[in-house]
């Protein structure tokens, strides 16, 4: 397991602590004691990603199911939730900067939304955004 974290520590270009693997002040990987078997915790801001990421979608639901917009809510289909251990603390960072990604694009739309322009044209962008 050491070799493993520590090749994963070089894909994400940092140094593993304690069991945990620090990307950024505000990012930070908790390497669980059954990984790879076990997936790792993902924490933004000291809370865990999905939560901290789900709390986000929630808010803009109605707003996302009024325009149909395709973003999914990270709680029901991340790797975290389907995790098999060949999957890497990499790939889940991966899948998270997609996802901020695409709740940036959404909330970009949702700001479009307050101004004039029609629903039909925000749902037009939505489509090319998203
Ligand atoms: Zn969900």
């Amino acid at each position: 397991m050491d070799k493993r974290l520590k090749r994963e520590c070089e894909l994400l270009s940092s140094t593993l602590h304690d069991n945990t693997i620090t990307i950024s002040p505000s990012i930070v990987f908790v390497i669980p004691k059954f990984y790879p078997f076990h997936p790792p915790k993902m924490l933004l801001h000291s809370i865990d990603h999905i939560t901290y990421l789900t709390k986000i979608y929630c808010t803009y639901l109605p707003f996302i199911k009024q325009h149909n917009i395709n973003l999914k809510c990270l709680c029901c289909y991340s790797l975290i939730c389907r995790w098999s251990p060949c999957n890497t603390c990499k790939d889940v960072y991966e899948e998270y900067k997609k996802y901020v990604q695409q709740l940036q694009s959404m909330l970009k739309l949702f700001i479009f939304s307050k101004t004039n322009l029609n629903i039909d044209c925000c749902s037009i962008i939505a489509s090319f955004l998203l």
